[in-house]
């Protein structure tokens, strides 16, 4: 099962933020969209960044609601790991298990094309393992 499987499932959809946005705006973005993070793009839909609800509450956490006028760009992360639409979910599993995060904003031909979540991946591997035990169980009664 690859990344663009999930994606032809889920939809392509995904919220976004310019880096010279305030923390204020994403806060009420992550909030109304009822999501985990925004990825953070430049005018032609790059990716620049991602801004997670765990960057949200470090730094209002440790500095107060003062810090809700920072910019996105002070806050996010913008070493970001990206995945492409073939890579499998075994794949991406292990990047965002060795990353310790879980978004992964999937990118083709330079631009963001959608993100995949661990609510994603798991809810995916899931139905697969239904689908192999399935198929085991069938194979063992027609023996
Ligand atoms: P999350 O688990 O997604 O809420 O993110 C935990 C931390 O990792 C936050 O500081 C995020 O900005 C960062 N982060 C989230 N996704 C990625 C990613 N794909 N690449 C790099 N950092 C990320």
């Amino acid at each position: 099962m690859t990344v663009r499987s999930i994606l032809n499932e889920k939809g392509h959809d995904v919220q976004t933020i310019p880096p010279d946005a305030t923390l204020r705006q994403a806060v009420e973005l992550l909030a109304e969209k009822r999501i985990g993070a925004i990825v953070v793009t430049d005018a032609e839909r790059r990716v620049v960044g991602i801004i997670s609800e765990r960057d949200c509450v470090r730094v209002i956490g440790l500095d107060g609601p003062t810090r809700l006028d920072d910019t996105v760009s002070q806050v996010m992360t913008s070493k970001v790991v990206t995945a492409d639409g073939n890579e499998s979910v075994h794949q991406i599993m292990e990047q965002m298990t060795a990353g310790r995060f879980r978004h992964l904003p999937v990118v083709q031909g330079g631009k963001l094309i959608g993100l995949v979540s661990i609510g994603d991946v798991v809810k995916h591997r899931l139905a697969e393992m239904e689908r192999e035990s399935t198929a085991m169980r069938e194979y063992i009664m027609s023996t």
